[in-house]
C-alpha cells in the first residue's frame, strides 16, 4: 500500500499530521532539506539525524548522471548508498532538465538533453523518469512534468499543462507496472515505530543494522508516486490541472512551476487557489519554496511539505537566517562581536561559537564556515517548522520564530 497520511489537528486552513513512509514517520508540515547528489552540502547524515531531519530530497537528474542509476541500484538503492535510514523524496528530473535552456529539446515523447557535466546526450520520458526513480528507491517519487517557464502566454501555459497531464497518466501507468522493482522491495521494509527505533538505539549492537532492516509490523508500505499540478500563473488553468490530476489519482499532490521569478504575492494567490482543488485528506507538497517567512505562510495555507535549497545555499554564501532577521556574516561589523549568531537559537553553532569566529572562518575561506553556517540555517528552518506544527496543534497563529 502507498504512504499513509493522517491529519491530527487543523487551525483554519493549516493542518498538522503524520505521513507514514516505508522509512519512518514524518510530522507535517515538514521542511525537506535538499541533498542534490546524495549529500546535503556541508553536513553529514548523522548530523542531519541529530537536527531532526525526517525526510530528504534527492535530485534525479544529478544522480542519474553521477554516479548513475545502475551503480546506486547495485548498491541497494539511495537509502543504503548514502546511509540514510529515514525517508527520501526524489524529484522527476523535469525541473533540472527544463532549466538546461540551451541544452534540451522537448516533444510529446519526452526531453532530449545534454549533460551539464560532459555534454553527452540523454533522453528523459515519463517512463524513463519513473524507471530511474524506482531504481533510486525513494519513498516518494514524482510524476514527470513540464515546468512551464515564466512569463508564458495562456496558450503556452495551457498546452504545457495538457502535456503534463498526459505525462502524469504515462508516469502512473509505468509506475503501476514496475513498482515492485524498488531496490529495497525484497527486504520487505515497513514502518518502524518511534518506540521501536528508540529501543534499538539503546542497543549499540543493533545500530549498524537499524537503518536497513527495520522491524516488520502489520503495515507494509510501498514507494508512492505523487502527481504535480501545473498551469502557469493562471488560476483557472491551475484549477483544471488540479482536478484532472486528481482524476488520474495519486496518493499525494504537488504544486509545481512556482517560485520561477514571479512576484511573491502571485505565488501566494496561485498556491491558495490551487489548494482548494486538491483533496483535503491527501498530502500537499509545494515545490521549491521558500524563505522562513514563506514556509510559515504556506503551512498556514494548508501545505504539508516543502523543500528549498535556500537555507543550505545561502549558508555557503554567508547568509544566515535568524529570529532577528537575515545576517550577512561576512560583514566587518561582526569582527569583534562576541555574541551568538542568534541568541534565540539553541543549535550547536549558536550555543558554542561567536559571530566574530563565524565571520573569521568565512573571511578565511575555511571549510568549517560552510559546515557551521549550514548547521545553523537548517536548524533554523527545522525549528521554524517545529514551531508551526506546535502552533497548529494549539490552535494558534504561527509567528516568526523568536525565543525558540
Ligand atoms: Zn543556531
Amino acid at each position: 500500500m502507498p504512504i499513509e497520511f493522517q491529519i491530527e489537528a487543523t487551525h483554519s486552513s493549516a493542518r498538522a499530521g503524520r505521513l507514514l513512509t516505508p522509512h519512518g514517520e514524518i510530522e507535517t508540515p515538514v521542511f525537506m532539506p535538499v541533498g542534490t547528489v546524495a549529500s546535503v552540502k556541508g553536513i553529514s547524515q548523522d548530523l542531519l539525524e541529530d537536527l531532526g531531519v525526517q525526510i530528504l530530497l534527492g535530485n534525479t537528474y544529478h544522480l542519474y548522471l553521477r554516479p548513475g542509476i545502475g551503480t546506486i541500484r547495485h548498491l541497494g538503492g539511495l537509502h543504503r548508498f548514502m546511509s540514510w535510514p529515514r525517508a527520501i523524496l526524489t524529484d522527476s528530473g523535469g525541473f533540472q532538465v527544463f532549466s538546461l535552456n540551451e541544452l534540451r529539446k522537448v516533444n510529446e515523447e519526452g526531453v532530449t538533453f545534454r549533460s551539464h557535466l560532459d555534454g553527452s546526450s540523454h533522453f528523459f520520458s515519463p517512463e524513463k523518469s519513473i524507471e530511474v526513480q524506482i531504481g533510486l528507491g525513494a519513498d516518494i517519487i514524482m510524476a514527470f512534468d513540464e515546468c512551464t517557464e515564466h512569463p508564458a502566454s495562456r496558450e503556452r501555459a495551457k498546452s504545457s499543462m495538457e502535456m503534463t497531464l498526459r505525462w502524469a497518466a504515462r508516469s502512473k501507468k509505468y509506475f503501476e507496472e514496475h513498482k515492485r522493482e524498488v531496490p529495497w522491495e525484497s527486504q520487505q521494509l515497513s514502518v518502524v515505530s518511534r518506540e521501536r527505533e528508540k529501543e534499538q538505539e539503546q542497543d549499540p549492537q543493533q545500530i549498524p543494522h537499524r537503518a536497513f532492516n527495520p522491524v516488520r509490523n502489520d503495515r507494509e508500505l510501498a514507494q508512492s508516486l505523487f502527481g504535480i499540478v501545473q498551469g502557469g500563473m493562471d488560476v483557472a488553468l491551475r484549477k483544471e490541472s488540479a482536478e484532472r490530476t486528481v482524476e488520474i489519482g495519486f496518493p499525494g499532490y504537488a504544486v509545481g512551476g512556482l517560485s520561477v521569478g514571479e512576484p511573491r504575492q502571485l505565488t501566494r494567490e496561485v498556491v491558495e487557489s490551487t489548494l482548494q482543488h486538491l483533496p483535503a485528506d491527501k498530502p500537499r507538497y509545494l515545490m521549491g519554496v521558500g524563505t522562513p517567512e514563506e514556509i510559515i505562510e504556506y503551512a498556514h495555507l494548508g501545505v504539508d511539505m516543502m523543500d528549498c535549497v535556500l537555507p543550505t545555499r545561502a549558508a555557503r554564501h554567508g547568509l544566515l537566517f535568524t529570529s532577528q532577521g537575515k545576517v550577512s556574516i561576512k560583514q566587518a561589523r561582526h569582527v569583534k562581536d562576541e555574541n551568538a549568531l542568534d541568541p534565540n537559537c539553541s543549535c550547536r553553532v549558536c550555543r558554542r561559537y561567536s559571530r566574530a569566529y563565524l565571520r573569521h572562518l568565512y573571511a578565511a575561506n575555511e571549510v568549517l564556515a560552510q559546515v557551521l553556517n549550514t548547521i545553523h540555517n537548517l536548524s533554523f528552518y527545522l525549528d521554524t517548522m517545529r514551531q508551526v506544527r506546535h502552533s497548529i496543534r494549539l490552535g494558534e497563529e504561527s509567528r516568526f520564530p523568536t525565543g525558540l
